[in-house]
């Protein structure tokens, strides 16, 4: 393949050979062989494909057949119980499932609300954050709750409140459900330019990682996987096409695991050359995950995910630890209002920084961590660099990056997240080409359109292209 009039490197316009699932050659002019495809690139920007270094597969596909809970989309009690009703009427008999939902929508809600809104069929809705499923009653005698001798399922005054909190593989073993298909989702994920993903979810094991493969295998998964999950994986190295990630600790402040065996797994899952990484949304989480990889050792390849709460003195720690931070712009640009409402007055300043990670020499990379935020990582590097809130407030804005930073956030290889990777003859030919020029893409990056994506040189998206 031979793409002509490709602007490279933010400015420079090149020819471009593919052969082999790498880039042959650069050049001014490249003249086609016989039967060569030729693309014009019409001066637009051509780019390394992205990578999302934080995300959740089998979520977001789950999530992109359920019904909407919580902001933007939903604001109140009525336009919930409306949302969940019409998806009662205009659906199959079976499960209603929901997502996104908050408190702010109507409060600490139980069994009892849903059955208010929906008793008839089983229904079950997703907490924003992903810890918390709140089943109705259908759904709870749909599960086997009310039989089912140790279950994680919250009670009150004796009686199963429908809350169910941290329990995913215990709720996946009851519904016996297949995982979701990941065929739209993943030409979506293309469309964006995105040719690898890293799965970051806490409970991945050998079943969730033959998932991935069997998907790449079958060709419904069209991207890269670099899959993070629990401690089994360190007995387990590469399953099929997917490269096993770092052993995911899932921190939550409330109930943070007990130090010394935290150590212990950590010098367990480095010890068979597995990194580690930490879900930290809050302060303390920040403080904790330091401290543990102090006592037990840090090695290349340790991630902090989120850092939601970086105060100055972990800046300094986590750049001697020579941690990698995986951020999500996003998150101010979707939920910074309510951060601006809810986080301590003392924190605000120090929510999903970016700018201070470059200037405090800590490794930086970016992701949407999809389904929790758009998939549409556009979006997530224009939010680095405006810092808007969704009202329009700016929210840290000395932490805001230039485009061309916010971009290669998401430009690193899967296991080098913060090391922007180029466009140079003998790399991987893994690529997109833009509707526009930098110039004009730098402008608004979340209007960009991606026009052709290349995976080891091999078209996984494309729009009509003239050749
Ligand atoms: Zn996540």
């Amino acid at each position: 393949m031979l793409i002509r009039n490709a602007e490279l490197d933010f400015g420079e316009r090149v020819d471009l050979r593919i052969e082999d699932a790498h880039i042959a050659a650069i050049d001014h002019v490249l003249r086609a062989t016989a039967g060569e495809i030729v693309i014009d690139a019409a001066a637009c920007a051509l780019l390394p494909g992205l990578n999302d270094h934080h995300l959740h597969l089998a979520a977001l596909a789950a999530a992109q057949v359920s019904v909407q809970c919580g902001p933007p989309q939903v604001h109140s009690a009525e336009e919930l119980g409306a949302a969940l009703r019409k998806a009662a009427a205009h659906s199959e008999a079976g499960w209603i499932r929901g997502v996104g939902y908050h408190e702010s929508v109507a409060g600490e809600i139980d069994r009892d609300w849903l059955d208010r809104i929906v008793d008839a069929r089983p229904l079950r809705i997703q907490h924003r954050s992903g810890r918390l499923w709140i089943l109705n009653t259908a759904a709870l005698a749909e599960i086997g709750a009310f039989d089912a001798r140790a279950s994680p399922l919250q009670r009150s005054a004796d009686r199963i409140s429908g809350r169910l909190y941290d329990a995913d593989a215990w709720l996946r073993s009851r519904l016996r459900s297949q995982r979701p298909n990941l065929q739209h989702l993943s030409r979506q994920l293309a469309s964006y330019g995105v040719v690898g993903v890293t799965d970051t979810s806490h409970d991945n094991d050998l079943e969730a990682l033959r998932y991935f493969a069997d998907a790449q295998a079958s060709g419904e998964l069209l991207q890269d996987v670099f899959a993070m999950g629990n401690a089994s994986l360190d007995q387990i190295g590469n399953v099929g096409t997917v490269l096993r990630g770092p052993h995911k600790f899932h921190l939550h402040e409330h109930e943070l695991p007990p130090f010394e065996p935290l150590c212990a797994m950590i010098r367990a899952s480095h010890g068979v050359g597995r990194a580690v990484a930490f879900h930290c949304v809050s302060r303390t989480e920040l403080v904790f995950a330091l401290a543990a990889l102090r006592e037990a050792g840090a090695q290349a390849g340790d991630r902090i995910e989120h850092s939601g709460v970086t105060p100055p003195e972990a800046l300094q720690q986590m750049a001697e630890l020579g941690v990698t931070v995986v951020t999500q712009p996003s998150f101010i640009a979707e939920r910074g209002d309510a951060y601006l409402q809810e986080v301590d007055a003392d924190d605000v300043a120090w929510l999903y920084r970016l700018q201070s990670f470059d200037a405090a020499g800590v490794a930086l990379a970016g992701s949407t961590d999809a389904p929790y935020a758009s998939a549409d990582p556009w979006a997530a590097m224009q939010a680095a660099v405006t810092r808007r809130t969704p009202s329009g407030q700016l929210l840290g804005v000395a932490e805001a990056l230039r485009p061309e930073r916010a971009f290669a956030l998401f430009s690193g290889a899967a296991q080098t997240p913060a090391a922007p990777r180029r466009i140079a003859v003998g790399a991987v030919a893994d690529l997109c080409l833009l509707d526009r020029p930098w110039r004009q893409a730098r402008d608004d990056l979340a209007a960009v359109r991606v026009r052709l994506t290349l995976r080891r040189g091999q078209t996984i998206f494309s729009v009509a292209i003239p050749s």
